[in-house]
């Protein structure tokens, strides 16, 4: 929830952006930290929020995030509060890379009167109990519904918008936008300020990520972060921080790998733990620091659908049709008959970047019940949690001679087994029990190859399911 101190005669702006940076530099968040800085003293500025979009989305840099924040300031500024906005994106933005399409997306008081004068747009029949609400000092911004931003919101983490979806929105509503070359960052700029609105633990599940920042002068050099205070501090704060290290994999995975300015992020789900965490990491001279609140760690991306369509994520049941295999390059895959989908067949993967998942995978047998978590992409199912329902404990083998003991020959279709040593017959395959080397459950990908987006097993461990986290 959004907390605001109230201002008398304030006016509240919503701000989005997307699609600020480059494999080469910079980072949406990073601008979004400096804007927030730097607006503080315009007015009192809430807490930023970093959604993850569509994993699947070919346009991403790295990990599709857009991220939006509220400023509640005195009438007359907000003129001066966008050119602030659009100078600062105009600056930083990595303009010169071909896929850099920055955008940005603003909804004030003037926005929602407009709404409020013009019943036929959606927005305020929608959001007609947007309002503020007094919690001790500070006044709350909340909204219940808002169907149209919610829609946007949810397309823009399932499924394949094109630009124009976000120009519709933006003149059915009658935002203020604002945008750099192709502007496809309207999409996402739209989509983080639908979330900011919507984000209360009733409407979407959220987490927390404080992004640690480099000073300028050492950005695209090797970062400095002392590993053995990483494990303490992960040692000390797991499971309310998450995502922090891979133990199975010994690897530190809080910091990125790419000459971007962010130092390190600390994830979770207690905003005490997060900062216990990052007292205790010894790194590099930081240059600023921001807590976000985001969708990541909530498997928001994944649905639950009888048409399977690429670039999508989904949760299917199914039965294991055909045993798992190992690939080139160390992948393993097998077919799932999909319950609900005319037993349609999908072939699922685990890539080698996943570990040790492999090793589960590769025990899956025909026959076996499972639940595949992971996204689409060019027909295949690329796994990001399996639960293994019902294991199957018979095996079927051809019969044998109980005289002879040597395997009987099959009579024909439908006819049988027959030793043609000793003519005894069996009408039936042996069916034997078996002992698996898996238990049921829900097993995960390890930290190293988890995506923002999905949810790690630890933070489903007040469910009802049997989970085995990574680690
Ligand atoms: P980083 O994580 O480093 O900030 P990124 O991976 O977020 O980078 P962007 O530079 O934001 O990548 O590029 C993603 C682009 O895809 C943006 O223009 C965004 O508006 C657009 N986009 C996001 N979600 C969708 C979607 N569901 N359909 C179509 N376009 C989308």
């Amino acid at each position: 929830m959004v907390k605001l101190s109230f201002i008398k005669k304030g006016l509240f702006m919503i701000i989005g952006i997307d699609d600020t940076d480059s494999r080469s530099g910079m980072c949406t968040t990073y601008l979004c930290t400096v804007l927030v800085d730097e607006l503080k003293s315009y007015g009192e500025v809430s807490t930023p929020v970093l959604v993850r979009l569509n994993p699947c989305i070919p346009f991403k840099t790295r990990g599709n995030g857009a991220v939006a924040f509220e400023i509640l300031i005195n009438r007359g500024l907000e003129r001066e509060v966008k050119e602030i906005v659009k100078a600062r994106v105009s600056e930083l933005s990595e303009l010169r890379a071909e896929g850099t399409n920055p955008g940005v997306v603003f909804i004030d008081d003037n926005a929602l009167k407009t709404r409020k004068n013009n019943n036929r747009t959606q927005i305020i029949a929608d959001n007609r109990d947007l309002k503020y609400k007094k919690v001790g000092e500070s006044y709350t911004l909340y909204t219940a519904s808002g169907e149209t931003l919610k829609r946007f919101y949810e397309t823009a983490v399932r499924e394949v918008l094109a630009i124009e979806d976000a120009y519709a929105i933006i003149s059915e509503l009658h935002l203020d936008y604002f945008g750099l070359k192709n502007k496809r960052g309207l999409i996402g700029a739209l989509a983080a300020v639908s979330f900011l609105l919507l984000h209360t633990k009733k409407s979407y599940d959220y987490t927390y990520e404080l992004i640690v920042y480099r000073r300028k002068e050492r950005w695209g050099t090797l970062r400095f972060i002392e590993d053995a205070s990483v494990w303490a501090a992960d040692e000390a704060t797991y499971p309310l921080v998450w995502d922090t290290v891979d133990v199975a994999n010994k690897k530190l995975v809080l910091v990125p790998h790419s000459p971007c300015p962010v130092l390190f992020g600390i994830r979770g789900d207690s905003v005490d733990a997060i900062y216990k965490a990052y007292g205790l990491i010894q790194a590099e001279p930081e240059e600023r620091k921001m807590l976000f609140i985001t969708n990541q760690g909530t498997d928001c991306h994944l649905m639950n659908s009888e048409k399977l369509w690429d670039y999508h994520s989904y949760i299917l049941d199914g039965v294991v049709d055909y045993n798992p295999r190992s690939i080139e390059g160390g992948h393993v895959l097998f077919s799932l008959s999909v319950q609900g989908g005319g037993n349609e067949s999908v072939d699922c993967i685990a890539y080698e970047p996943t570990k040790g998942f492999r090793a589960i995978i590769r025990e899956l047998r025909i026959g076996d019940e499972v639940t595949v978590y992971g996204s689409l992409k060019e027909g295949t199912l690329n796994l990001e949690k399996i639960e293994l329902r019902k294991l199957n404990l018979v095996v079927e083998r051809t019969p044998r001679c109980n005289i002879c003991g040597r395997n009987m020959k099959s009579a024909g279709r439908s006819q049988g087994y027959r030793c043609k040593r000793c003519g005894t017959f069996s009408a039936e395959k042996d069916k034997m029990i078996v002992e698996r080397a898996i238990e049921p459950g829900l097993y995960e990908v390890p930290p190293v190859a988890r995506r923002h987006i999905s949810k790690p097993l630890v933070r489903m461990r007040m469910g009802d399911k049997i989970i085995h986290p990574s680690r």
